[in-house]
């Protein structure tokens, strides 16, 4: 399973972009950055995005990619009820834009919406998902992607204290998980449902309490005016953890799974 992470920052700006990640080009993660970073005949392959929760910065690009693929074929759009409804409410209120889980017409509509429940788990073109509640200051999800070739992501969306005994439901081989906070910030974090690098390093525990192991991680979702202290913050839990973190840059691509090579369950490039 190839992930394409192409957007990784808690910020917008000329070189950071929201969160979205791409598994084998179909199944997309999160909208925060799904149009700019992909042409127009890639986003025609995309037909599947899941969304962890209503944030903006995980639904911003819902109406662009929306407006590109209008007429041009339909793609399911997987969310909580509450997440489709404040979609439908804001970014797609039609006093401002338009509403493609409706147009060009409510029979043949441009985004199709599939209603996912924590704990219940789906296949979508082979790959099993399951989605979990995490810990945020909306009703959010994470995301256990299963490879019908083997290997499984699990990507925590936004995730607070709390979140690290719901991941721990699975097994995954890599692990995507939020930072947007320095340590420094510890309180922003706490109080807006976010993780710093020491929280994640709490979570990280309580994982490994359950699965007796750590995944490789991959952490997305860092503010970049803290970009810095994220880094060295990272640096010292993952040497303290013995626990291999990255922190991918946009264009990166994340391997996961076997690749039929017994013993080696993960690989993880960084390339751009
Ligand atoms: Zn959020
Ligand atoms: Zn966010």
């Amino acid at each position: 399973m190839e992930i394409k992470v192409l957007g990784t920052r808690q910020g917008e700006s000329s070189n950071s972009h929201f969160v979205s990640l791409l598994v084998d080009d179909v199944i997309a993660l999160d909208a925060g950055n799904l149009t700019s970073a992909l042409s127009l005949k890639e986003q025609s392959v995309v037909r599947h995005i899941l969304v962890t929760h209503r944030h903006y910065d995980h639904i911003k690009d819902l109406a662009t990619f929306g407006f590109n693929s209008l007429g041009r074929g339909r793609t399911k759009i997987y969310c909580s009820s509450e997440t489709r409804e404040a979609i439908e409410t804001t970014i797609f209120n039609t006093d401002i834009w338009l509403n493609f889980f409706t147009l060009p017409n409510p029979v043949s509509p441009t985004f199709i919406h599939v209603s996912v429940e924590p704990g219940s788990p789906f296949i979508i073109e082979g790959y099993n998902i399951l989605p979990l509640r995490v810990i945020h200051s909306v009703p959010a999800l994470a995301y256990a992607i299963t490879s019908p070739n083997g290997g499984t992501l699990l990507y925590s969306g936004d995730s607070g204290v709390g979140s690290g005994s719901a991941w721990a439901a699975t097994k995954p081989d890599v692990l995507v998980v939020e930072i947007t906070f320095p340590d420094t910030l510890v309180d922003s974090a706490l109080s807006f449902g976010h993780l710093t690098p020491e929280l994640l390093a709490g979570e990280l525990n309580t994982f490994r309490d359950v699965q007796g192991y750590l995944p490789k991680i991959a952490a997305v979702h860092i503010n970049p005016y803290y970009e810095n202290e994220i880094v060295a913050g990272v640096a010292n839990i993952a040497r303290r953890l013995s626990v291999d973190i990255s922190i991918p840059q946009e264009g990166a691509i994340i391997t996961v799974g076997a690749e039929s090579k017994a013993n080696r369950r993960t690989r993880i490039d960084v390339i751009g």
